[in-house]
């Protein structure tokens, strides 16, 4: 590992007492945002506080996301827009960070176009900022590590956004090559952490009041695999289960090709864990799936499904669903549809599909107009509000575990939480509330969520 001990020193040693605050603002998926909460933690051993403020910070970080090169264009137009906070303050120290740089070509852009920027960081070399920062703070014009030695160490506090909710990488990296994915080429390949820091990181956030455990992987269904001896991610969720506690386990993503009857079978028999699973179909026919190289047809898919609603025809389902892939034709998009129909997903999270350089998707003729594909997106949503505001009624007359996450934005004096089977509910209560599990009697089922109150007794 990169001992970032000496550089830290002497930071605090440069810096002294003088207040510093640091701005860090993370892009894209919970996988980023947990990367932003290590950078913080970092930051606070070199004695930064935080702001939600760039006009007062001394240090920025952006903590980019690569998945849409819209997302990117984004980027170059908030550190465009920088060159002025740097002009107003010439000891501001800018650093770019994420998936972005991960690519040499972006990294070699901000250092040739962007002289505001001071620092780049790669998605593993987050261990190299202090190195970095002091480099920066003895005036380098420019220091960048966009390495990809994985060298975080296991031992280092992050600092989290939340006191209840916390994320917990247990793998990095991607093998499936997805043909619309950049994912692999900036985070690199599979690389699983040892089951026993994951148990032991769990364990403190429990410990700590943490009520809810998100684990993340771009597949954790391929947990353990790289390693010798190597947990399986059943096998860990058991694990997990078995931590003393009062606090609910959830994962993302499960790549369909992988979802096995033991995972199955293990979120039934853990009472810790969800009853919820989020399936990334992406599209409903198996042509496209082909297309996509997705390793799986809507056969097989079909049969997790089935599988899963042979234990529990109730069964809380989520998905991902990408519409107007390279020609796509009415038929593959309708196949989309009547999947959704089949399913009856309690929710999906979809994306036009958006040409992604550097995949190999981007490489294929696409025929679709931007018109065609807004068209379908419409009719895709139409039939998921249809679906869910249906399905949603099975709810109506039971009790639901939730999680109290915030206030309501909608009414006063109501909160909104995550049920077990990731449902939002919606009930009257105090903000004191939040952050603990309520038991609710469900009254009513909307298309995007359910309503009731709160269990007296
Ligand atoms: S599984 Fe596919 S979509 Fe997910 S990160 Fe890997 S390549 Fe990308």
């Amino acid at each position: 590992m990169n001992d970032n001990t000496a550089a830290i020193k002497e930071i605090n040693g440069l810096l002294g007492d003088k207040e510093r605050k640091a701005y860090v603002r993370s892009f894209g998926c919970q996988l980023n945002v947990s990367d932003g909460e290590k950078i913080k933690g970092l930051l606070q051993k070199m004695g930064y506080i935080f702001t939600e403020d760039e006009h007062e910070a001394d240090l920025i970080i952006l903590n980019t996301c690569a998945v849409r090169e819209s997302a990117e264009d984004r980027v170059f137009g908030i550190v465009g827009s920088m060159k002025k906070l740097k002009e107003l303050k010439p000891s501001l120290i800018i650093g770019i960070a994420g998936c972005m740089t991960a690519q040499s070509h972006i990294a070699e852009k901000i250092r040739k176009s962007y002289p505001q920027v001071d620092i780049v960081l790669g998605t593993s070399a987050i261990n190299a900022l202090p190195k970095l920062l002091l480099e920066a703070l003895h005036g380098a014009r420019f220091s960048a590590d966009i390495s990809e030695y994985d060298d975080f160490s296991e031992a280092a506090e992050q600092v989290r956004d939340s006191r209840f909710k916390a994320s917990v990488p247990i793998m990095f990296g991607c093998n499936n090559f997805c043909t619309y994915c950049i994912v692999p080429y900036v985070r690199g390949r599979e690389r699983s952490r040892h089951a026993e820091d994951i148990i032991e990181e769990v364990r403190r956030l429990v410990q700590n009041g943490y009520k809810e455990i998100m684990l993340l992987g771009q597949n954790v269904n391929s947990y353990g695999k790289d390693l010798e001896n190597g947990m399986s991610f059943p096998q860990l969720l058991r694990e997990l289960d078995s931590i003393e506690g009062d606090f609910i386990i959830r994962f993302m993503s499960s790549h369909p090709k992988d979802a096995s009857k033991e995972l199955i079978d293990t979120i039934f028999e853990c009472e810790k864990v969800a009853k919820h699973l989020h399936l990334p179909v992406q599209s409903g026919s198996s042509d496209v799936l082909f297309r996509m190289n997705r390793h799986y047809d809507i056969e097989k898919y079909l049969g997790i499904v089935d599988y899963i609603y042979s234990r529990d025809p109730e069964f809380s389902l989520t998905t991902d669903l990408i519409v107007g892939f390279p020609d796509e034709s009415d038929e593959e998009f309708k196949a989309t549809l009547d999947l959704i129909k089949k399913v009856r997903y309690d929710n999906i999270y979809s994306f036009i599909y958006s040409k992604r350089s550097g995949t190999k998707a981007a490489e294929m003729h696409d025929g679709i107009s931007d018109e065609e594909k807004g068209q379908r997106m419409r009719e895709l949503l139409s039939v998921q509000r249809e679906v869910s505001s249906e399905h949603y009624k099975r709810f109506i007359g039971k009790t639901m575990r939730v999680l109290a996450d915030d206030v309501s934005k909608k009414k006063q004096g109501y909160l909104t939480g995550k049920s077990n089977e990731f449902i939002i509910v919606e009930f009257e209560g105090d903000s004191s509330l939040i952050g603990q599990f309520v038991d609710v009697e469900i009254t009513d089922a909307m298309n995007w969520a359910v309503a009731g109150k709160i269990k007296k007794g």
